[in-house]
């Protein structure tokens, strides 16, 4: 459980905020007027117990913002990342497709840059070692990063050395100074949630080795825009990226990239390649050809966004006309999942118990809890045998063919899905 939602108190809110325009997090320019408002909204990732429902809940603006100067897109942070991390509830190893993709990412890396028993893999953010596990079983050494104490000492127990530790320029400098550095250095989904991205990118280019390759994967901000992902925009992610903008953040601390690669991943994600800035490697074709479709679709325009934010609202209309509609026709309607991007759309959308009777999901830390904001229950997957719903939404749409598999007996009393993204979809 987060710490934040135990002390109110001591919420590490900065007094000087609501006056005070925040800066963009890669330039430094002011940040004036947010392109999207989607409402006051609590920590998603901050889930409730019973005896939390009647406490104070802190909620906090989340709006989006394009840098004017350098198009980062971001928003303002109002949480430590300390906070954030402290009882971090995320276990990567509870879905079978990002297992999946991550063993294929091990397998082939290991066979196109000849990793072996004398290279070493650190990952940044390594979660429960879901990644990690597939290069040791395969015999390359792994050293895992990780800030959060409880998914770090699930990685430790399998076997995968993990340091609990922020990952930054300190960092880095005491991984050398103990003679580590990196053959292949990896970060999956950690970006958004860096607060001082160029104390991060110093500390990666630290840690690499003069040959070294760096590989990220992150949800690429044009498939954000163009398939209508809002929901995926929460308080926990600070930044959203495009290639163009992370070209120019490696590019100020002697890296570059020489290869990238679309995947379906979060939505549709990019797999970045980097080296040093000396490194000889050649550039892909298809790192050119990525460059140039940024540019059509505009993202260095400011109507890329505004248009975006219009088609948000849209989305959230149609999706509860939709439900209103079945709640009329007395249908009952649950959740599922339990991720954070649920809880953005369903606080955006108002969408509380009134609509969702319960969610379920299968990770157990978060069975008995409640939804932050919204306080819909949470249960195991076996209540929708027991209550045999007419429609369950799932949240989690990212993975909505795995989930749509796991419980496609919800067809047995004629159930149905809904998929709200990119816009409302019932089968
Ligand atoms: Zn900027």
């Amino acid at each position: 459980m987060h710490k934040v939602l135990d002390t109110v108190q001591t919420l590490p809110v900065d007094p000087a905020k609501p006056t005070d325009h925040p800066s963009c997090r890669l330039c430094g320019d002011k940040l004036v007027e947010p392109f999207l408002d989607l409402g006051q909204q609590p920590l998603c990732e901050s889930i409730l117990t019973q005896n939390q429902l009647n406490q104070m809940e802190p909620f906090f603006p989340l709006q989006v913002y394009a840098c004017k100067n350098c198009m980062l897109v971001q928003l303002d942070q109002y949480v430590s990342p300390d906070h954030i991390f402290t009882e971090y509830a995320y276990f990567s190893s509870y879905s079978d497709t990002w297992l999946n993709h991550s063993k294929a990412y091990a397998e082939m890396m290991i066979e196109r840059f000849a990793l072996g028993s004398r290279s070493l893999v650190v990952e940044l953010a390594s979660n429960d070692g879901y990644l990690l596990q597939y290069f040791a079983q395969r015999g390359v050494p792994v050293l895992g990063i990780e800030p959060a104490a409880n998914v770090a000492k699930v990685a430790v127990k399998k076997g995968i050395p993990t340091t609990v530790k922020f990952f930054g320029v300190k960092t880095a400098e005491e991984q050398i100074a103990e003679g580590t550095q990196a053959d292949v250095l990896v970060g999956n989904n950690v970006l958004a949630q860096v607060p001082d991205l160029h104390d991060f990118v110093e500390g990666m280019r630290l840690l690499l080795k003069a040959d070294g390759v760096i590989t990220m994967e992150f949800p690429h901000l044009m498939r954000l825009l163009e398939s209508n992902q809002f929901d995926t925009i929460y308080h926990e992610h600070f930044s959203y990226f495009s290639l163009a903008v992370v070209e120019r953040l490696f590019a100020e601390h002697g890296l570059r990239l020489f290869d990238v690669e679309e995947l379906p991943t979060h939505g549709g994600s990019l797999r970045i390649y980097g080296c040093h800035l000396a490194d000889p490697r050649a550039a892909t074709e298809r790192l050119e050809k990525l460059r140039a479709q940024e540019g059509i679709f505009g993202l260095d325009q400011m109507e890329c966004y505004t248009s975006f934010a219009e088609r948000v609202k849209e989305t959230k209309w149609k999706l509860l006309e939709f439900m209103i509609q079945a709640k009329r026709e007395g249908k009952q309607i649950v959740g599922y999942g339990a991720p954070g991007k649920g809880n953005t759309l369903l606080n955006y959308g108002g969408i509380r118990t009134d609509f969702l009777d319960y969610v379920v999901d299968r990770n157990p830390y978060k069975q008995g809890k409640f939804l932050p904001g919204t306080h819909i229950p949470i249960h195991h997957p076996d209540k929708l045998r027991e209550t045999r719903p007419d429609l369950v939404l799932i949240l989690p749409w990212n993975v909505k063919a795995e989930i749509m598999s796991q419980i496609s007996y919800i067809r047995e009393w004629g159930g149905q899905f809904i998929v709200p993204i990119p816009e409302v979809q019932v089968s």
